[in-house]
């Protein structure tokens, strides 16, 4: 049984459902994408065993030369098999054109032209109507200048048609009737295909704004929760996730560990180097952090040079381990060209949550901790007190 949560309660229990979306899925392709190619491709099929169907009838009553129904079946039906073949296979899905909507438009055309060529005098104008459907079915798929290429180009492969059969058998295709559908179809199709083309313009220029929408979307959404010198998630986060690591601890009694990290003598590294190494060495720190840190473990700028490190699950023990990784790590990397020498040090404050209290008292916890890592001489951590201690 699926854990797939598009999958309703219904699907996931009811056998028959089960099985016809299994069926579903066999016929159509695996996925969404996929199955709205194929789809459209059996729709199109549907449409043309229609036609075949017409044109059997049109020759049945003598409308139709007797031998085109046929071969519009013979010709269709192993085009639209081998369509469908390649769409649902997903081997077209990395083309441009994954429904293959050229390929269709072009043997639409094709066929369409045939038809009007076996149709009698004076019924041969109805064929003309499927010329207009073919040039709005690809205003939903195609460019806007593959829309407005493939009603110009039907128009020329049927008018080269009328003009060479009406040259040819002037008796079967008279010149004037020819003559007339030709003006009738020359006044229509711009319309026709000026709307194909502005239609497909409008769909490309919304499909742009969504995507540039969703790219801003992103943007904000990472800029609410980052700081922007670092990349490490910013206050607001933390406190967030603090409240939520509380919430925790008073359901489930998951404890964790709270680490107030201060940059030792950062002032100086200002003073003597410059703001612009004093930020390299922000953003050195900012690295150490997330290369060592565990990912379950989040990290955040707290204020100016101040981080705070939330570790799930940790003792006092375990944060220590993690702090002294980051030293090391911190030892070994050069926080700038201009300052080769130069390397972070830190101090922290270590309190692990695992009595009932609120988000103020943990950080007090490790806020004075902290101080007494400065105070016994930096580049150390302290341990806080427990609560009620
Ligand atoms: P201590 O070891 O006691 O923590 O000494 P300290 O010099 O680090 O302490 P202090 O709080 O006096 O100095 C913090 C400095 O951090 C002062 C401030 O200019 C600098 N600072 C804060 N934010 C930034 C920043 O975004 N970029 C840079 N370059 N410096 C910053
Ligand atoms: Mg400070
Ligand atoms: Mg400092």
């Amino acid at each position: 049984m699926s854990g797939n949560p598009a999958t309703s309660f219904a699907e996931e229990h009811d056998p028959i459902i089960e099985a016809i979306s299994r069926l579903a899925a066999f016929v159509f392709g695996p996925d969404r994408a996929t199955r709205l190619r194929t789809a459209a491709i059996l729709l199109c099929a549907v449409m043309y065993l229609i036609c075949c169907l017409a044109a059997r009838m049109a020759a049945d009553i003598g409308v139709m030369r007797s031998f085109a129904p046929a071969w519009l079946a013979w010709t269709s039906l192993p085009a639209y098999v081998v369509f469908f073949l390649l769409v649902r296979s997903g081997r077209t899905r990395r083309l441009k054109d994954p429904t293959l909507m050229i390929p269709q438009n072009v043997f639409a055309l094709l066929a369409i032209a045939f038809a009007y060529t076996a149709v009698g005098p004076h019924d041969r104008g109805l064929v003309l109507v499927l010329l207009a459907l073919v040039t709005v079915f690809g205003m939903y798929t195609h460019t806007p200048k593959q829309s407005a290429a493939i009603g110009i180009v039907a128009t020329l492969v049927l008018a080269a048609t009328m003009g060479i059969l009406s040259w040819l058998d002037p008796v079967y295709y008279p010149p004037a009737h020819e003559l007339i559908r030709f003006e009738l179809l020359a006044g229509s199709m711009p319309v026709v295909v000026l709307s194909a083309y502005r239609l497909s313009t409008w769909r490309e220029r919304v499909a742009t704004q969504r995507r540039d929408l969703r790219a801003a979307l992103e943007q904000v959404q990472k800029l609410a929760v980052r700081d922007v010198l670092t990349g490490l998630y910013n206050r607001r986060f933390m406190q967030e996730k603090l409240d939520q690591s509380v919430k925790r601890f008073d359901r489930y009694g998951e404890r964790f560990a709270v680490v107030l990290i201060d940059l030792d003598h950062f002032k100086q590294v200002n003073d003597q180097h410059g703001h612009k190494v004093g930020d390299e060495a922000l953003q050195a720190f900012a690295s150490a952090a997330m290369l060592v840190l565990r990912e379950t473990d989040t990290v955040a700028r707290w204020g100016g040079e101040e981080f705070l490190v939330v570790l799930p699950n940790a003792t006092a023990g375990k944060a220590a381990i993690a702090m002294r990784r980051l030293r090391e790590a911190l030892s070994h990397a050069p926080v700038s060209a201009s300052a080769p020498g130069l390397r972070v040090r830190f101090s922290s404050g270590i309190a692990v949550h695992e009595a009932p209290g609120n988000v103020a008292q943990i950080l007090e916890r490790a806020d004075k901790a902290l101080y007494q890592a400065k105070r016994s001489g930096r580049d150390r951590d302290a341990l806080a007190a427990r609560t009620g201690t």
